[in-house]
């Protein structure tokens, strides 16, 4: 007679994938980036990480942090597979990517991470907090979006896979520009956003 376990407990866990920004606001490209990274590299989950202090934006325009993670909390809504965490909303100073993905493996130690971002990113991350660090700890998820060409970084292809997400022409800077002005988001905002944004006059919109 011989026993399953030992199968079982080979098996790794299901990867997660981890999915920061400023979500300034969160739009119809954050959706289809976490979708299509899930579906490509079977993630178990693709928690939503929305940022208090981000290090690289600029605070002009920026909307407060407890707005962007309700923004962020209606673009997922109930969909299955995506989930939002406050984590880095909860910690004073800037959010580093680093100190969220070690409280993230704290939790979930023997889990594979993958971090998601646009294509636009890939070529700052050198500008990170400690980036060597975190390339040793997760692996990143490179989205495409368009007009943004994947320069890879040397010497890290190996940290890297590259998601074809359906093709989103969409970015938040555009989308408050919009509302500021007035002007239709048409479907790049979905409508509990929207209405989100105009209630609470984020970014000059008027109800
Ligand atoms: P902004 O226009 O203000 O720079 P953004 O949407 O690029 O906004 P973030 O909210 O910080 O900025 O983006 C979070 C992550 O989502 C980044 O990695 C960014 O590259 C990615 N992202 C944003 N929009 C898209 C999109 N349309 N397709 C794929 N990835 C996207």
């Amino acid at each position: 007679m011989f026993s399953i376990v030992p199968l079982l407990i080979a098996r790794p866990p299901p990867p997660l994938g981890l999915f920061g920004g400023t979500f300034n606001p969160p739009h119809r490209g954050h959706l289809a980036a976490a979708l299509a990274a899930r579906r490509a590299l079977g993630l178990d989950r693709v928690i939503l990480i929305p940022s208090r202090v981000p290090p690289h934006k600029p605070p002009r325009q920026l909307a407060p942090a407890r707005d962007r993670a309700r923004m962020v909390r209606l673009l997922v809504g109930r969909r299955p597979g995506l989930a939002v965490s406050g984590i880095e909303l909860r910690r004073r100073g800037p959010s580093f990517t680093l100190d969220t993905v070690r409280a993230v493996q704290r939790r979930h130690p023997r889990r594979p991470l993958y971090f998601i971002i646009g294509a636009d990113w890939v070529r700052k991350i050198p500008t990170w907090h400690r980036w060597r660090d975190l390339l040793r700890l997760v692996r990143f998820a490179v989205v495409t979006r368009p007009g943004a060409a994947l320069v890879p970084l040397r010497g890290y292809a190996d940290r890297f896979v590259l998601v074809h997400a359906p093709g989103a022409d969409v970015s938040a800077s555009r989308i408050r520009a919009r509302l500021g002005a007035g002007r239709s988001v048409g479907r790049d905002l979905p409508p509990a956003v929207r209405a989100y944004a105009l209630r609470h006059g984020l970014y000059g919109a008027r109800a």
